[in-house]
């Protein structure tokens, strides 16, 4: 079997402030006395999964052009720059890189559909399309899954039974409402905005996509969006069934680029909103870049979200919440419940289900169907992630983390977890955006509602228990948009998302969702 395909052993390396390897399991000379609440059974490492790789053959292109107007351009100033595999560094391929002159363009075709065709056809018409958009999607899911899984490192697992289905479900979803616009403003008058900037990350290319043109379309705006600099091509490909659909040429224009291309495209003066998902910091840049004009604002930002785990709850079902709250898209998720608040009294119990299930995870191939944990995204975000953990030993929390062989080539970070986190620490303040979960405790509800909210963001928590109303009393207490009682990581084209502090403003999904892109009077 392939090194990368080879699945985490059982063995467990707790590094304290000076780095160290200890094996607690497995690899010891001498016999070990294990106690019996340790017990499990042990097969040894030689019961294995056979590779899985996925086989459908996907084509990518040498190189993509920009989106505009309903067809694919150079861009004027003719550079390019390369898309790479994170989990093998080599080049997919080459994207346009947008300057200021074909962000023009884009506003400019987006302004013309606006006008003259978008702005104009009944909702039901715009519905139409939005279906037939969210069908083809539904149809081309396969391919779409692999190429967001070469492009962006996340699992083909994840790809396409998460992503994918979600992604047809905003289209469809936001069909729905075209022609029902009225009863969603309860009777008000309401009109599009006009020409919608859209700036997404990196961790959801195609679902950030879906989320932001799905309703923007639904309700008579017209859209220039750049996705983020490592994750374009599935979005390029998503233009193609933009094309296949028919939908009218400048209804969705696509720029594809850097930093430098989402400045150009929020201070345009042809664009009347904005509607930005990525990093607190770039977002307070857009914020600050739009005071004084009359463009509306839409702010989807970071998080540090607990998840709460009181000792009354079923704890082997907690502990996969867990699992997929910090570990799902290797915790690049802005809502990923990065701080797991444990009561006291269960604390070393949890420890040791968080120790053995990590254990139990593979991490390697993203294409490979057993995989549990793919690469991390960039080379940089990697970097970032190394340096938080570093912050994390030398402030004196323990990392955990199973040993694991990391693929030679790509970005890879094995599943970790630390305890002995206090709220001072930087990892328990600073989104680490990775597969790195920092464990605190607590005593009493009171305690874990006063340590919880004790962040500058608010975007997402969970609670985990068996009484209900407890869960009542937590949902009401935390600063946190979304609330998951006893589940976490689950979303719906119908719920809003979204966050409260430096989470960001407004709202993204349901019914909510539409009201950013309408003027109501
Ligand atoms: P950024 O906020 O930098 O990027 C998000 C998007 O904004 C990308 O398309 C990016 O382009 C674009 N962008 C970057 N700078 C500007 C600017 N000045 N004006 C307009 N658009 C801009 O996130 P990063 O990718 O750098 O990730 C950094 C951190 O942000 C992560 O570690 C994580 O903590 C957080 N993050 C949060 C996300 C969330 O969902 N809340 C999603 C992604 C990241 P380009 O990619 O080309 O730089």
């Amino acid at each position: 079997m392939p090194k990368s395909k080879r699945a985490a052993s059982s063995a467990i390396a707790v590094r304290k402030s000076k780095p160290e390897v200890v094996k607690t399991s497995g690899h010891a000379s001498a016999p070990i006395v294990v106690p019996v609440a340790e017990r499990k059974l042990n097969f040894g490492g030689k019961w294995n999964y056979a590779p899985a790789p996925e086989t459908t053959k996907v084509a990518i292109d040498a190189r993509y052009e920009l989106f505009i107007d309903g067809k694919f351009v150079a861009p004027k100033g003719g550079k390019y720059f390369p898309s790479l595999n994170p989990a093998t560094e080599r080049k997919l391929a080459e994207i346009a890189l947008a300057a200021p002159e074909d962000v023009d363009a884009a506003v400019a075709a987006a302004r013309r559909a606006y006008t003259k065709v978008w702005s104009k056809l009944p909702g039901a018409e715009r519905g139409k399309y939005l279906y037939r958009i969210a069908r083809l999607i539904q149809e081309k899911a396969r391919e779409l899954a692999i190429i967001e899984t070469m492009d962006g490192g996340k699992t083909i697992k994840e790809s396409r039974d998460v992503d994918l289905p979600l992604v047809a479900a905003h289209f469809f979803y936001y069909a729905g409402w075209a022609d029902k616009l009225d009863y969603a403003v309860h009777g008000r008058k309401h009109e599009p905005l006009g020409v919608c900037g859209q700036i997404i990350p990196w961790n959801f290319p195609l679902l950030m996509a879906a989320w932001k043109i799905a309703p923007a379309l639904a309700t008579g705006n017209t859209v220039v969006i750049k996705p983020a600099e490592t994750t374009s091509i599935s979005i390029l490909h998503l233009a193609r069934i933009f094309q296949e659909a028919g939908l009218p040429e400048g209804v969705v224009n696509i720029v594809t680029g850097a930093g430098e291309t989402g400045t150009a495209l929020v201070n345009h003066p042809g664009v009347d909103k904005i509607a930005f998902t990525g990093s607190t910091e770039v977002g307070k840049l857009i914020a600050k870049a739009l005071v004084g004009t009359p463009k509306k604002l839409t702010l989807e930002l970071g998080g540090k979200a607990a998840n709460i785990l009181f000792e009354d709850a079923p704890l082997d079902q907690a502990v996969e919440g867990i699992i997929s709250g910090i570990y799902f898209n290797q915790g690049h998720v802005c809502c990923a419940g990065s701080r797991l608040f444990v009561q006291e009294s269960i604390f070393p119990q949890v420890v040791r289900k968080l120790r053995d299930r990590i254990a139990t995870m593979r991490v390697g191939d993203p294409l490979d169907k057993n995989t549990d944990l793919g690469a991390i995204n960039s080379k940089s975000q990697l970097e970032k992630i190394h340096e938080l953990v570093q912050s994390g030993i030398s402030e004196g929390a323990q990392l955990v983390q199973p040993w694991c062989k990391l693929p030679e080539k790509g970005y890879w970070f094995p599943p970790s977890f630390f305890t002995g986190v206090t709220g001072s620490h930087r990892i328990a303040q600073e989104e680490i955006f990775g597969p790195v979960l920092s464990i605190l405790t607590f005593r009493t509800p009171e305690e874990a509602i006063e340590r919880a909210n004790h962040t500058p963001y608010g975007l997402s928590a969970g609670v985990w228990t068996d009484k209900g109303s407890k869960i009542f009393k937590m949902v009401n207490k935390l600063r946190a948009g979304v609330v998951w009682a006893n589940t976490y990581n689950k979303f719906d084209p119908a719920s809003p998302f979204g966050g409260y502090k430096e989470s960001g403003w407004g709202r993204e999904g349901g019914i909510q969702g539409l009201l950013p892109y309408l003027k109501l009077a």
